[in-house]
């Protein structure tokens, strides 16, 4: 048997059974994609500094996300991420370029996106099951079905114990599961997230990646993801747009083919995926270089 050639082929059969990741998503013929929900063309922001001193915080920076996908913005501190999502979120303005939702410029905030930034931000005279109601009633759900879904969502983010609660009175990993839960429960057609897990302990980190990505599968919401954490990245995204700084570019693009399309259900099955391993070590590596 010619081993180099055994090598040399597609390893996708190998490895555990996939059963319980799901069906791979259905290939879309050539041609035939549709066009993106979300599209970054040429973004550049400059700041202006004391002294009138420029800071370029990105550089003619381009992606694209199609609808239903999870796109991770990835790069280490200071590379624009956080500028950028802002800038997708109509939070602030580019210096050149353009930021597409459905075809048409993003300006301003729109209610079609949900937001969970670093900074927790809830309403402080609001219990936790109203402030994860709070969207629902603006969106005109009636009171009966806005209590259940609120309900469900703190249940998945593990905080019913302190549903009554206000947010002062809780520790910062639970007001961002606060967040979270009040991001998801609105259900909006794009979800951008500012390193949404970052305040949480390791293990309850896994378990709201492993419930975004459960949520994700089910819906039909687009989301962005801001991460420094590229475990976090290989989990949850279909394409990672890797950035590198001074200024902030667009390194690489990687699509994560080896998940077939599929969201992934636990971290063990993505550790245990063929090809899982190759694609970490080279998103380390980009890490590595634009750190040195
Ligand atoms: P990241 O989220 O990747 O850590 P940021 O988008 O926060 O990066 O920042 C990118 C660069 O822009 C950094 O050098 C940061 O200091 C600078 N920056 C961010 N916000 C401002 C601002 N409001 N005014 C001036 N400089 C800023
Ligand atoms: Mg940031």
């Amino acid at each position: 048997m010619d081993i180099a050639a055994d090598l040399d082929r597609p390893r996708l059969d190998r490895g555990p059974p996939l059963a319980a990741v799901g069906p791979p998503a259905p290939r879309r013929s050539a041609g035939a994609s549709p066009p993106a929900k979300l599209v970054a063309r040429n973004v550049s922001k400059v700041y202006t500094l004391k002294r009138n001193d420029k800071l370029l915080a990105l550089d003619h920076v381009s992606f694209s996300v199609r609808k239903n996908e999870i796109v991770s913005l990835l790069g280490p501190s200071g590379c624009g991420k956080s500028t950028l999502l802002r800038i997708v979120a109509g939070l602030d303005q580019a210096s050149e370029g353009e930021v597409l939702l459905d075809g048409n410029p993003i300006l301003r905030p729109t209610r079609s996106c949900g937001m969970v930034f670093q900074t927790y931000t809830s309403f402080p005279w609001l219990t936790v099951r109203k402030n994860v109601e709070y969207g629902l009633k603006i969106n005109g759900v009636p009171r009966k079905e806005r209590r259940e879904r609120a309900e469900e969502f703190i249940e998945r983010v593990q905080l019913t114990r302190v549903k009554d609660a206000y947010p002062t009175q809780l520790s910062g990993g639970m007001k961002q599961r606060v967040a979270i839960a009040r991001m998801l429960a609105n259900e909006p057609e794009i979800a951008l997230m500012d390193e949404p897990f970052g305040a949480l302990d390791a293990e309850t980190r896994r378990s709201m990646q492993e419930l975004l990505n459960e949520v994700i599968a089910k819906t039909e919401m687009t989301v962005v993801l801001v991460t420094h954490d590229i475990i976090e990245a290989l989990f949850l995204s279909d394409r990672i747009v890797f950035m590198s700084r001074h200024p902030g570019r667009v390194r690489e693009i990687i699509p994560l083919d080896f998940k077939q399309g599929r969201k992934i259900s636990t971290h063990e099955q993505l550790f245990a995926l063929p090809e899982y391993a190759a694609y970490e070590s080279h998103i380390f590596a980009l890490m590595r270089e634009v750190t040195a």
